[in-house]
């Protein structure tokens, strides 16, 4: 099916000049799709907020003998639909509000994907660069100790996030199961394969960019083979989505990471280029004009897939994007502002709940071989990830075709907040 161009939202008119906490963006975009949707207020009242937010001190014996305290969080925003579900980052800007903001996010990917859970985010404030490779292992099983009384298999399962990865989940799973008494592979997701982790874990965020990529593209009449794109960040996300869409034959002719991108209009030879995790930092070492990251996002291409960080495309810089579509892979890279001037252009943004879900769909696929003892093949992981994206695609679709006026961004949020304000509905409210 194919369409112009469109996305009409007007802006709003109290948009700010600074980027928001994540937290007064979720509601703001809450808000804007609940006018949408034939919701009962009382539920947009629930959903506006965390259900808990969880903050612990982690004293940690560093390498030297002296002890030193961090703090962690983990926000738990909505479990209507089943199990809190998300990432754990160790960063030096994680916050409460930050926490709470991409908890709220995931509620609504796990709704848009339909998956039984809901979100859930945390982390500690930690530079995770300046720890030991053991500093980081007691950090580790120190903050799942502090967390023990509320996560688990049926109650919140985290998964990896920036700074955390598969060891440190195969660390929560050892020190949660440890005092348990049992080994407990689903109290979190995207461990190794060789204890409980699922084939195709890794790549799976980067998978559902590309799908969603090129079903968009396919919506605009935009032959996949003559589409130039733009990816910044080279890690998990950005890496898979460039190679895949590569693979089926776009022309990717640029990639960043935090130095900088590499850039050929001719397009590059991707596969050659290491990835974030084969050997960290080096796409500004390869063969091509080396340009930075606002130059990036700049560039005269099809498809622009933020998949590094949050708040890239802001006000300051979204006049100078010139893609024709935006394909968000990493969490909130678009500000609420930047978002509003990109609709009243009518470029496209297909949105992180959508596009980078393929994550967390895997990691449901991951906690149902756990509980039922029973791995899948990396084959079946993949053709069941694309089933669910094209499904989840065609509940967005329709929804963004049946509103007029809707981004993409709020046909996603129509679907999540329409499951979630049925199941908020059929439970009640309790006592
Ligand atoms: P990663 O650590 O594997 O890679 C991040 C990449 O971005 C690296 O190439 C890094 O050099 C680059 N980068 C870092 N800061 C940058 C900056 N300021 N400007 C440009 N490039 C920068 O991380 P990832 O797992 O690929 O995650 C990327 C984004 O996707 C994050 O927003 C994350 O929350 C989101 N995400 C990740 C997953 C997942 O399962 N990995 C799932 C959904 C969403």
């Amino acid at each position: 099916m194919s369409s112009e161009i469109a996305s009409t939202a007007p802006p709003e008119k109290d948009v700010p000049t600074e980027p928001e906490s994540a937290r007064a963006v979720a509601r703001r975009q809450l808000n804007r799709a609940a006018a949408f949707v034939d919701i009962d207020p009382n539920v947009v009242e629930r959903l506006a907020d965390p259900k808990a937010v969880h903050e612990v001190t982690v004293p940690i014996e560093r390498d030297d003998g002296t002890v030193e305290t961090y703090t962690g969080y983990r926000a738990q925003h909505n479990s209507v639909r089943g199990p809190h579900k998300g990432g754990l980052r160790f960063h030096p800007g994680v916050s409460r509000e930050e926490c709470i903001g991409l908890a709220m996010w995931m509620t609504w990917k796990c709704a848009v994907m339909d998956l039984p859970f809901g979100g859930a985010k945390g982390g500690v404030v930690v530079d995770p660069k300046e720890l030991s490779p053991d500093e980081k292992e007691r950090l580790t099983r120190r903050f799942t100790e502090e967390l023990r009384p509320v996560i688990g298999p049926n109650t919140d399962i985290p998964a990896p996030d920036m700074g955390t990865d598969a060891q440190t989940m195969a660390w929560i799973m050892d020190a949660y199961s440890m005092q348990e008494g049992e080994t407990r592979p689903g109290v979190v997701t995207g461990k190794p394969p060789v204890v409980g982790g699922s084939y195709g874990r890794d790549e799976a965020p980067g998978r559902s960019v590309a799908i969603v990529a090129r079903k968009a593209l396919e919506y605009y009449d935009r032959p996949l083979g003559e589409t130039t794109v733009a990816v910044q960040g080279f890690g998990s996300v950005g890496a898979n989505a460039a190679r895949l869409l590569d693979s089926w034959g776009a022309d990717v002719v640029a990639v960043s990471d935090v130095n900088g991108a590499v850039y050929d209009p001719d397009g590059l030879d991707i596969e050659t280029i290491p990835t974030h995790e084969e050997e960290p930092e080096a796409v500004t070492r390869q063969d091509g004009e080396v340009i930075d990251n606002e130059a990036l996002l700049g560039l005269d291409v099809d498809l622009l897939a933020p998949c590094a960080v949050g708040n890239v495309i802001t006000a300051d810089n979204v006049d100078e994007v010139r893609a024709d579509i935006v394909v968000e892979g990493a969490n909130g890279p678009t500000t609420f502002e930047a978002d509003a001037a990109l609709a009243a252009r009518d470029v496209p943004v297909l949105p992180d709940v959508l596009a980078n879900a393929g994550g967390v769909t895997v990691s449901y696929f991951e906690w149902l071989q756990d509980i039922n003892r029973r791995a899948w093949s990396l084959e079946r992981v993949n053709e069941e990830l694309d089933a669910e994206m094209e499904k989840a695609w065609a509940a967005v679709r329709d929804a963004y075709e049946r509103t007029p006026e809707a981004t993409w961004r709020d046909a996603a949020y129509i679907v999540a907040l329409e499951r979630l304000s049925e199941a908020h509905e059929a439970r009640g409210l309790w006592p």
